[in-house]
């Protein structure tokens, strides 16, 4: 790698790839760090349908495709556990990791969110069989189906109205009797036929058969009564934490930890860009996180270039 890189991406999902390949073609010398696999949550979804010229694909396989596409062209992808960024006085940005810190003259930072998980028995086991955090990207595979959401926030209410338009029914499962969500959101919701609301109600354990959802096993917190809600899918939408540990002391994070950014992607600090689910309003989306890699990367080209 470089000792000064011209952009440094911090996080190889599909905007951090997007980002590295049009900064190597715009002649930049460009890494991207990630911890894991190239493709980041892509590489947990079951399938990806929604994704404009690709009809079906399985999550994994798109997540390896993007990565053997910026591979070929020489986009270097490096293992990097990312602590901090800073700037120092001249606008050079330091990436400390747990190894040697890396240097760069502007930054992407592609770093993700992730759900906030229930942390109940069967979430984990049945990630690939049910249980699911994003009803865009899984909600079409319950045509006609019951399914169940956990939550009472404006994530919950919004995805359950999306999910009445295209399963049989949903019962949102929520621990209190009242929602957090937004009135709008709640009005919608309360007017749509096929959805149920069970209160004051937790739900212990996800259940599931041959690796597939079966129901939940709940508990009522007024009356102590436990029970099985039988569904063919469980959304889980208890909050959604962005990974942003690493820019908190560098740039503008709102009150819930997301990066501000303007319209090309670059946060309060000069150089530094913010891009997909760990931005502001960012709508979480495979195609909205390449939008943003492209968007930041012409940007970074030209600040890059103006120095
Ligand atoms: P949120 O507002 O923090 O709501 C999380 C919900 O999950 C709450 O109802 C909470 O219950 C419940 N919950 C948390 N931990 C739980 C647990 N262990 N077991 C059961 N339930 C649990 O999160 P969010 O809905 O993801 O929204 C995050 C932010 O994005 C909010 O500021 C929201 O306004 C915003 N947002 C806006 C829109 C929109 O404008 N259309 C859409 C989505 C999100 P309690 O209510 O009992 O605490």
């Amino acid at each position: 790698m470089a000792e000064l890189l011209d952009v440094a991406i911090i996080g190889a999902g599909p905007g951090g790839l997007c980002a590295g390949l049009y900064c190597k073609r715009a002649g930049l010398s460009v890494a991207v760090l990630d911890m894991g696999l190239p493709g980041g949550q892509t590489n947990n979804t079951e399938a990806v349908e929604n994704y404009l010229g690709i009809k079906y694909i399985e999550g994994p396989a798109l997540a390896q495709q993007m990565a053997e596409h910026c591979a070929s062209i020489g986009v270097e992808t490096t293992y990097a556990n990312v602590q901090r960024v800073s700037r120092d006085d001249e606008g050079l940005f330091t990436i400390a990791t747990e190894d040697e810190p890396i240097r760069a003259r502007a930054v992407i930072a592609s770093t993700g969110s992730h759900p906030r998980y229930l942390g109940v028995p069967g979430e984990q086991e049945y990630r690939m069989g049910g249980v699911s955090y994003c009803a865009t990207c899984d909600g079409f595979f319950y045509r006609g189906k019951d399914v169940i959401v956990i939550g009472g926030g404006s994530a919950a209410v919004e995805e359950a109205v999306y999910l009445a338009k295209i399963v049989n029914s949903v019962r949102v499962i929520h621990r209190r009797d009242q929602l957090r969500a937004q009135q709008v959101l709640q009005d919608h919701a309360f007017a749509m036929p096929n959805i149920e609301f069970v209160w004051d109600t937790i739900v212990e354990e996800i259940v599931g058969e041959g690796g597939r959802v079966k129901g939940v096993k709940t508990l009522h917190k007024k009356t102590g009564e436990r029970g099985l809600e039988e569904c063919h899918g469980v959304f889980i939408y208890v909050g959604n934490l962005p990974n942003s540990e690493a820019l908190r002391s560098v740039c503008e994070l709102d009150e819930n930890g997301y990066a501000v950014v303007n319209l090309m992607m670059e946060t309060s600090v000069k150089g530094l860009y913010a891009i997909g689910d760990v931005r502001v309003r960012s709508v979480r989306q495979i195609a909205s996180a390449v939008g943003d890699g492209a968007t930041a990367a012409v940007a970074a080209v030209a600040y890059v270039n103006s120095l």
